[in-house]
């Protein structure tokens, strides 16, 4: 089956205030995106890059979109053979090749999307605006979502398939996927599979890069 990797990297990383694009930011002397790459393009037959306008050239680089899920959906477009696709953010360039080879044989089982996932440690309540506890959820059945997500390429097809105010409001496409009635599982991946969103996040993937790489001692 065609195995397809999208990488979500069309954000403007304004959170991180770089002053160019999360996915180019510099992060243990390359490109953040380029971790991802290596890896996917190692576990997938073909990798697809949702970039920021001005940065679509070379190949297999698609335009983004507004939203996040935007992006992937104009990047599934540019991949109709996929059968398999592994949605992954380049964000997270922590990313193992043994993690989406598992998220990948589970989709090959028969589910329709697998996502990597940690328990959650915290207690987690929901607050009302005022600031309010409305319930303390119960964590022992709660998990933090990660990527890679894959999916069977023909469910995340039709999921995507919806208006833009809808993608816009997703926070990631296995959502999507459960909305339109698909079995997704989770699939239990490490803490160290971070999302750099700040400063602090950067710091410590680069940390964590360096001493993967050997060149440090791990956090
Ligand atoms: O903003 P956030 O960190 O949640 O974005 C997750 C990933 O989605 C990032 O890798 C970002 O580049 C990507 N993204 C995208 N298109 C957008 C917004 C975000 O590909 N319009």
């Amino acid at each position: 089956m065609a195995v397809v990797a999208l990488v979500a990297a069309a954000g403007s990383g304004e959170r991180l205030g770089r002053g160019e694009p999360k996915a180019f930011v510099p992060c243990g002397g390359r490109p953040l995106l380029e971790w991802s790459l290596d890896v996917l393009s190692g576990a997938c037959d073909r990798v697809v890059v949702a970039v920021p306008p001005g940065y679509e050239h070379g190949r297999d680089r698609v335009s983004g979109a507004a939203s996040r899920s935007a992006s992937v959906r104009d990047a599934l477009l540019a991949a109709p053979e996929a059968e398999i696709v592994v949605v992954h953010d380049a964000a997270r360039p922590l990313v193992t090749r043994e993690l989406v080879e598992r998220c990948v044989a589970a989709v090959r089982d028969g589910w329709e999307g697998a996502v990597a996932a940690v328990r959650v440690t915290d207690t987690i309540k929901q607050a009302a605006p005022g600031g309010r506890v409305v319930r303390t959820l119960e964590r022992a059945s709660l998990w933090s979502i990660q990527t890679p997500q894959a999916f069977r390429a023909e469910a995340l097809r039709r999921a995507l398939d919806v208006p833009d105010a809808v993608l816009s409001a997703a926070t990631d496409d296995a959502s999507l996927v459960e909305a339109a009635g698909g079995a997704v599982r989770v699939i239990e991946a490490s803490p160290e599979n971070i999302k750099v969103t700040s400063s602090l996040d950067l710091g410590l993937a680069q940390t964590l890069l360096r001493a993967r790489r050997g060149e440090g001692p791990p956090c």
